[in-house]
């Protein structure tokens, strides 16, 4: 087999670098991903908690109306007993001073009844709002699960054009040799994924950097890989336009 020329070789290295492009860009792209879902798992957990808490708070309420109204019954259930001593008394003046305790503890009674109103109330303010914030949760829920179901989309997407993308390029290694290719999968490591440039004007395609006529002339005698003097990227100059 006779050896590859460079030419060629530099040919199948930016057909290689096209893919490989391509390959770096969806990388990238999927490596942001977790993150993403993420941010959409925190913020409808989020609203979760915040459903959680008015329910805990509603329940509290209706826990403290309850001990209002046990409280309210021990109230009148003394009132009562108070009632039924009333003529038990002696005097006119224990009958006063009992009289007098009766309508304190009736007092209390009213006292314990309007909170209780003042409870019934709030319970019923926070039920309105629980019920708005449950039926927002769940539209919220189908939002999230559209939104993750479209990134997990993408994923999927971007993991089969992936593979295509593999197996474009198993398809042109051959066309290059073992130490060209290791020379330019390097630089494609170490260089964000840019390994091969074409010169534009005199400038190098990956970080504009002059290029002088002298490099140019070196490039076009095919005889070594040239790279940039800045950024160390091949050179690579498009002779077919
Ligand atoms: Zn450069």
């Amino acid at each position: 087999m006779s050896p590859l020329d460079l030419k060629t070789q530099l040919g199948s290295l930016i057909k290689l670098q096209t893919i490989d492009s391509e390959i770096y860009a969806l990388r990238l792209e999927k490596e942001s991903k977790p993150q993403e879902i993420k941010v959409l798992e925190q913020s409808f957990e989020s609203k979760k908690a915040h459903m959680a808490e008015l329910e805990k708070k509603s329940l509290d309420l209706q826990k403290q109306r309850k001990d209002k109204e046990g409280e309210l019954a021990q109230k009148e259930e003394a009132t009562k007993k108070l009632q039924g001593q009333l003529f038990s008394l002696k005097t006119n003046k224990e009958y006063q001073t009992m009289l007098q305790q009766i309508q304190d503890s009736k007092a209390d009674g009213s006292v314990i009844e309007d909170k209780i109103l003042g409870l019934f109330a709030l319970v019923d303010e926070i039920k309105v709002e629980v019920d708005k914030e449950k039926l927002k949760l769940s539209e919220e829920e189908k939002a999230f699960v559209t939104q993750k179901k479209k990134v997990d989309d993408r994923i999927k997407e971007m993991d089969d054009r992936l593979s295509q993308l593999e197996s474009a390029r198993k398809q042109i290694i051959p066309e290059v040799e073992a130490k060209v290719l290791s020379q330019y999968d390097r630089i494609l490591n170490s260089r964000d994924g840019l390994a091969i440039v074409t010169v534009k004007g005199n400038s190098c395609g990956g970080c504009n950097m002059f290029v002088p006529p002298q490099v140019i002339n070196l490039i076009k005698m095919y005889e070594h890989m040239i790279t940039c003097e800045m950024c160390n990227r091949i050179l690579y100059i498009d002779e077919s336009r």
